[in-house]
């Protein structure tokens, strides 16, 4: 039986270390915000090379913050891609604005700049480029379109922390980055929680006020805010773990490799590694038409796979009154149709890459095979 994650073998490694960091939290009485909370922003604020982190219980809330510190208003219209976790769009709606779906490039799967002209209005306030299973968005043509218009650019950077662009990690490059923390992500609390890095002193500041009850000094409630707090235990868990997520996230990267090299020749798509930045593999993805049959034979074979994602939010029912028709996102309905992730997690023993890889042939060399799937081989 290979999972498709196992979160047991990363704590077994930091199992002492994690009970010390808990065992503080609660002789403290920090149990919100606090101490391990603020020393924790700072690390990963230098991690990310941003001035500022805020801490928040959620990368939901991360996004939905960040939207309003940026003064996206009720009405305005925000520019995002479908092909993502639903939570990119349900936070555009929390803040009553109204989600633009632009279609993803083929081979990364993610936001394709050369659409976004097109999708900009005079409403338009906001962009969000996800860094979709841990790759970068080419943020430069993003943030030239945003500066020529005077947009906000919010990163979504839940499934890419430390990914590099040019040099620059995840979520450093637009006005905002939100990240999450939740368990299976490539950084995980033991909880739900999330955080927003920016440069800007301002929205620093308002983010720290939305997430506390809108409270500027104790009592005095500026705005109507929300309870989107990160607790102690997660900033003190998150504190141990952010030491091991660059090794945890070559760990990643070794696996893709070996991934990469064993499919290759066989007629599979996988993600285009982009020359611009360093990929840090939150999912390995690979695409086929094939891909429901494939996913049953390697579960009869003991292997545990995942769909990222399955129905892109377009046509998801919960946001029909969006009003948008299957084939308006080629490519993200593609992703939809073939993606299939297979296991992928830095603690992944290098054999159990090679048997996936040899179910996969067996698959291959037992059915017909005259289909390519979408995103070019690389
Ligand atoms: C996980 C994820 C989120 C939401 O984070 P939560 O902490 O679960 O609220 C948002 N966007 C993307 C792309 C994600 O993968």
């Amino acid at each position: 039986m290979i999972p498709f994650l196992d979160l047991q073998a990363q704590y077994q490694s930091i199992r002492e270390e994690i009970a010390e960091a808990i065992a503080a939290v609660l002789d403290s009485s920090q149990y919100v915000l606090g101490d391990q909370v603020k020393a924790f922003e700072h690390g990963f604020a230098g991690y990310c090379g941003t001035a500022h982190a805020v801490g928040v219980n959620s990368g939901t809330s991360a996004l939905h913050a960040a939207l309003l510190a940026a003064g996206v208003r009720p009405g305005d219209e925000v520019i995002t891609v479908s092909h993502t976790f639903v939570a990119t769009v349900e936070a555009i709606c929390y803040a009553a604005a109204v989600p633009v779906f632009v279609d993803v490039e083929p081979g990364t799967c993610n936001l394709d700049p050369a659409q976004l002209e097109a999708a900009i209005t005079s409403r338009t306030r906001a962009i969000i480029p996800v860094h979709l299973y841990g790759q970068c968005a080419d943020m430069d043509p993003i943030m030239e379109i945003a500066r020529s218009r005077q947009l906000v650019v919010i990163e979504d950077a839940a499934q890419a922390h430390g990914a590099l662009y040019k040099g620059r990690r995840a979520g450093s490059i637009g006005n905002l980055g939100c990240f999450s923390f939740y368990p299976g992500k490539n950084l995980g609390a033991y909880g739900e929680a999330g955080a927003v890095v920016t440069n800007s002193e301002d929205f620093a500041s308002a983010l720290r006020i939305l997430r506390d009850h809108g409270q500027s000094r104790r009592y005095c409630h500026d705005v109507v805010g929300y309870n989107y707090r990160m607790e102690g235990i997660q900033g003190a868990v998150l504190r141990v773990k952010l030491k091991y997520l660059d090794e945890w996230n070559a760990a990643r990267r070794e696996r893709a490799s070996e991934y990469r090299r064993l499919l290759q020749g066989l007629l599979l798509g996988t993600l285009r590694e982009m020359p611009y930045g360093t990929p840090v593999y939150h999912i390995f993805p690979i695409f086929t038409p094939r891909r429901d049959a494939l996913q049953a034979h390697l579960s009869a074979n003991g292997i545990a796979t995942g769909i990222h994602y399955p129905v892109p939010v377009h046509l998801q029912e919960g946001y029909r009154h969006l009003g948008y028709q299957a084939g308006q996102f080629p490519e993200a309905e593609r992703a939809a149709r073939e993606t299939l992730s297979f296991p992928m997690y830095a603690e992944l023993p290098l054999a159990s890459v090679a048997q996936v890889v040899d179910s996969v042939r067996q698959f291959l060399e037992t059915t017909d095979s005259d289909q390519v799937a979408g995103p070019r081989p690389s």
